[in-house]
């Protein structure tokens, strides 16, 4: 998978002019506020997928923060929950807009419960992804090539499932509903870090 490290921020204008980019990130843990944001990939619909590792504790990364806010760009996620929670936590932005893939996958695959990244991408696309780094150190000051392989292929394929799973979500008439839940993520991820994380604020009782 073609890559390139940035280190720091992404260089100023590399996303110019693209509706939309697919995002993930790779992070020492899954609790926000304990576990740093070490690693963040991005691609466009196509070319290089780009990966920015961070400066901790500064976060001083302008240029990747103006575009997970920049409201003519749309950023494509798998369980954009955390990874918003995170940017918002660490980087002080509120990702937007947003379009998550899980979500698009729970509201449109209804026959299933299998929603995980490489399960979708499986069934809809007919690729076999590797999780084998999944729980690396992402804290490393020199990651390894396999490391920014695995990170990279988690980019990789988002803009084809959100195509695939905005057919299924025409023909099961939930295209609207599935808009609402992605324009309320990143309000879903601000109650995870003020502290309602495990708590659904809807529920009777
Ligand atoms: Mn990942």
């Amino acid at each position: 998978m073609p890559q390139t490290l940035h280190h720091g921020d992404l260089p100023q204008g590399l996303f110019a002019g693209a509706a939309s980019v697919a995002v993930d990130s790779e992070t020492m843990g899954l609790r926000v506020g304990r576990d740093p944001l070490c690693l963040v990939q991005l691609r466009a619909v196509e070319g290089d997928a780009h990966l920015v590792q961070l400066s901790r504790p500064a976060y001083d990364a302008p240029n990747l923060k103006a575009l997970l806010t920049d409201p003519a760009v749309l950023k494509i996620f798998h369980f954009g929950r955390f990874d918003i929670a995170m940017f918002q936590y660490a980087l002080g932005v509120v990702t937007a807009p947003v379009y998550c893939t899980k979500i698009a996958s729970r509201l449109a695959r209804t026959y299933t419960d299998r929603h995980g990244l490489k399960d979708v991408t499986r069934e809809l696309l007919g690729v076999e992804m590797s999780k084998a780094q999944q729980s690396s150190d992402w804290g490393a000051a020199q990651l390894s090539p396999e490391q920014l392989d695995y990170a990279a292929c988690d980019v990789l394929n988002l803009h084809a499932l959100k195509s695939r799973l905005d057919e299924m979500l025409v023909r099961e008439g939930r295209t609207a509903l599935a808009q609402a839940c992605f324009d309320f993520l990143p309000h879903r991820a601000a109650l995870d870090v003020a502290g309602w994380e495990d708590v659904d604020i809807f529920a009777h009782g």
